[in-house]
C-alpha cells in the first residue's frame, strides 16, 4: 500500500512538473512570420520548438505575384520577428508591414549576400529594372549565410533563446555544407560542355555562378513579360542546334512555353524544378535540403543526355 501510494505520488508530481514545464515552454514561445516556404524552412531548422512559425506564402506559390489577405496583417501585427529574403523578392511587404503595424525585429535573410544584378525582366509578373536578382537560395553558400543571419536576428528579438539557435543554426550549417559539397560532385558528373538547361524562367543565376551550369529561359529574353514569338524561336533553334535535352518547367510558373519549346525541339520536359517554393510536404522537395537534392538530380539527369 505504502509502496503503491509512493508511486502514485511520484506519478502526480512528474506529470505536475511536465505540465508546468509544458504551459511555460507554450507561453515562452515567439511568434514568428516568414514569407515565403522555402525561408520558412530555414527559419524552422533554426527556431525548432522554441518558435511558432507562420508562413505567408505556402509550397508551389510564387511570392513574386502574392497578394496579402487581411488575415497576414493580423498574423504579422502579432509576431516578433518578421523574416523576409529581401531584394524586392516580396514586393509587397514594406506595405504590408506599416499596414499591420509590424512593430516587432524585421529580418531580411539576404543581408550580406553578394548579389547578382539583373539586367532585365524576371518574366513571371514583375521587374527587377537594374536591381539585384532576389533569388539567392539557389547557391547553398548564399543559403548558409542567410541561416547565420537569421540565427542572429532570432536572438536578438528573443536574447533567453541565443544559444539554442546558435547551436541549431550551426548543426543545420554543417548539413549545408555538406550538401554544397554534394551538389559540386553531382554536377561534376556532367562533361563541362554539356552543362546546359533550359528552364521557364530566369531564377537559377546564382545557382550557375556558384556551380557551373548555363541556364537559358524563355522569359529571360527581354523586359516584357512574354516573350516575342522571335525570341522563343531564336530559342528553340539554339535548342535544337546545341542538342539541348535538359529542359525544365518550375513548380510555380506555367508551362506552356516550355512545352512549345520541348514539342517544337524534340526534347522532352524533365521533372519539375522547385525554383521560388517548396513543394507540399508529401511531394519531392518539402525541405530546402530535399528541394536541392530533388533540382540537382533532375538537372543532372536532364544533362547527361545533352
Ligand atoms: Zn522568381
Amino acid at each position: 500500500m505504502l509502496y503503491y501510494n509512493d508511486m502514485n505520488r511520484r506519478f502526480l508530481l512528474s506529470s505536475a512538473l511536465l505540465f508546468a514545464a509544458g504551459s511555460a515552454a507554450a507561453q515562452a514561445k515567439t511568434k514568428v512570420v516568414a514569407t515565403f516556404s522555402i525561408l520558412a524552412d530555414l527559419v524552422e531548422q533554426v527556431g525548432g520548438e522554441r518558435i511558432e512559425l507562420a508562413t505567408l506564402v505556402g509550397a508551389d506559390t510564387d511570392a513574386h505575384a502574392y497578394q496579402p489577405k487581411p488575415a497576414d496583417a493580423r498574423t504579422v501585427a502579432d509576431a516578433q520577428a518578421l523574416v523576409s529574403n529581401g531584394l524586392g523578392f516580396e514586393g509587397w511587404i514594406d506595405r504590408l508591414a506599416k499596414a499591420a503595424p509590424f512593430k516587432g525585429r524585421a529580418i531580411v535573410a539576404s543581408t550580406g549576400v553578394p548579389t547578382i544584378t539583373a539586367g532585365h525582366s524576371h518574366g513571371h509578373g514583375h521587374s527587377h529594372g537594374q536591381g539585384p536578382d532576389p533569388h539567392c537560395w539557389q547557391d547553398v553558400a548564399a543559403a548558409r549565410r542567410y541561416v547565420d543571419t537569421i540565427a542572429k536576428g532570432l536572438a536578438a528579438a528573443d536574447p533567453a533563446g541565443a544559444a539554442l539557435y546558435r547551436d541549431r543554426a550551426a548543426a543545420y550549417d554543417a548539413r549545408l555544407a555538406e550538401l554544397d559539397g554534394w551538389v559540386r560532385s553531382e554536377i561534376g558528373k556532367v562533361p563541362a560542355s554539356q552543362r546546359k538547361a533550359i528552364t521557364g524562367h530566369d531564377s537559377f543565376r546564382y545557382f550557375s555562378k556558384a556551380y557551373g551550369v548555363q541556364f537559358q529561359s524563355p522569359r529571360g529574353y527581354n523586359t516584357s513579360t512574354e516573350p516575342s514569338a522571335k525570341d522563343v524561336a531564336a530559342l528553340i533553334r539554339q535548342v535544337r542546334e546545341q542538342k539541348i535535352k535538359a529542359l525544365f518547367v518550375e513548380n510555380m510558373t506555367n508551362p506552356g512555353l516550355v512545352e512549345q519549346i520541348a514539342r517544337e525541339s524534340g526534347a522532352v520536359v524533365g521533372p519539375r524544378l522547385y525554383s521560388d517554393a517548396l513543394s507540399k510536404p508529401d511531394g519531392p522537395a518539402a525541405t530546402y535540403e530535399k528541394m536541392m537534392r530533388h533540382n540537382v538530380t533532375a538537372l543532372v539527369q536532364g544533362m547527361l543526355k545533352n
